[in-house]
């Protein structure tokens, strides 16, 4: 099959739908791969590397496009990419299209069949193509809290570990998922004092477990949730409530029951965040202060670390790609229920419920 992986073009887009790694795989099973030039360079794989493992070059976007039965994609394509789809081709990619109505008429109308990234499962009811990000964006959160908590970017000027004679850091993970389990283990590991915070009682029960008394674990009330504004030097906010905005955890009275210069990182934000003062950031100027309490709020958190986001990436794509390139999309989504989700659009059709019924299309 002809697959081709364009330079990703939306704003600070830094990833690439496919490593090196990835690219010699496909053509070891017979597979053409097509890279546009200097599609790798955000996430440091050269256009050397991609021709060393069997990938050709193109550097025209349109003969790039127009050429291939199966795009890779990291983010939703941008108005001029979707205008270069047609019938007869597949996209992979992420898509998050119950947000995007335009995008959403823009894929229908190009006849594509349009497989998301987002909305594949696996047998334990996961998404396995969201959590690797959410691990990146998770582990990320305490590196930039630790930052955040530094003098000099308005922070208390704590460090997390403490050192000896000096107590560690509190920090709080609201949200004891994907996102919440990485920021715990690496605050763990950085030697602060961490308690996780969830409304799920068999979460709780398995990062108990899991961390063996290293770690507590406290059901979230209004009761755990004022400790914890009270007591902690950073909260992370890492919530989840499956097709619905981030719930609001922490109102802006609040912020003066938290000590001066401590941080939220509010990793929920792209949910519409889950504190009253969090609005979404960039990596350019990622903190604010309200109130004396530094704000963290980046919403494309894995980009900046586009390099081992791209290599997670490939890891949990390249058995769907594979399957897409081997068999053709209708056999590899037949052969497989957990892929099948994937499919939102076919033939100018919506396949995939939650976005027919975001746009009232789902009779
Ligand atoms: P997840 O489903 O694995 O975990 C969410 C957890 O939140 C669950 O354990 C759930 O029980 C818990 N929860 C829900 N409501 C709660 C409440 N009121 N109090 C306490 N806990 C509650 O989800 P995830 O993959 O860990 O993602 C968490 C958030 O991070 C999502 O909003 C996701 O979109 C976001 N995210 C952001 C970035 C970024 O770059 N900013 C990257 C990846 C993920």
């Amino acid at each position: 099959m002809k697959i081709a992986v364009p330079k990703e073009i939306k704003n600070h887009e830094y990833r690439v739908a496919l490593t090196p790694t990835g690219v010699r795989e496909l053509v070891e099973r017979g597979h053409q791969v097509i890279v546009q030039t200097g599609a790798g360079d955000g996430s440091g794989f050269a256009d050397s590397a991609f021709e060393a493992a069997g990938a050709s070059l193109e550097s025209d976007v349109e003969a790039l496009w127009s050429a291939a039965e199966l795009i890779l994609k990291v983010k939703e394509p941008q108005r001029e990419e979707v205008a270069r789809l047609s019938s007869g081709q597949t996209l992979f990619t992420y898509l998050h299209l119950a947000a995007e109505e335009s995008l959403t008429k823009g894929l229908m109308a190009s006849g594509a069949t349009c497989i998301a990234y987002e909305t594949i499962t696996d047998a334990q009811g996961g998404l396995p193509l969201l959590a690797p990000m959410s691990r990146v964006a998770g582990r990320m959160a305490v590196q930039a809290g630790a930052h955040s908590l530094e003098k000099a970017q308005g922070g208390s000027g704590v460090l997390l570990p403490g050192v000896p004679g000096v107590a560690p850091a509190k920090v709080t993970v609201i949200g004891g998922g994907v996102v919440g389990e990485n920021a715990a283990r690496m605050a763990l590991g950085l030697g602060a004092e961490v308690t996780v915070l969830d409304r799920s009682l068999p979460r709780l029960e398995v990062l108990d477990h899991r961390y063996q008394g290293r770690l507590r674990t406290v059901y979230s009330t209004a009761d755990s949730l004022e400790e914890a504004i009270r007591e902690s030097d950073l909260i992370i906010g890492a919530v989840l409530v499956p097709g619905a905005a981030a719930p609001k955890l922490i109102t802006r009275a609040q912020l003066a029951d938290m000590k001066p210069g401590s941080v939220l990182v509010d990793v929920a934000i792209d949910q519409g965040g889950c504190f009253e003062t969090s609005k979404a950031t960039t990596h350019a100027e990622p903190t604010y202060v309200v109130d004396g309490v530094v704000h963290y709020c980046v919403a494309n958190m894995p980009g900046a670390v586009a390099r081992t986001s791209t290599q997670a990436l490939t890891n949990a794509t390249l058995p769907f790609i594979i399957a897409l390139a081997d068999k053709g999309w209708k056999q590899a989504l037949a052969d497989d229920p957990h892929f099948l989700p994937g499919l939102n659009v076919h033939d100018g059709k919506i396949t995939y419920r939650a976005v027919a019924q975001a746009f009232g299309l789902d009779s």
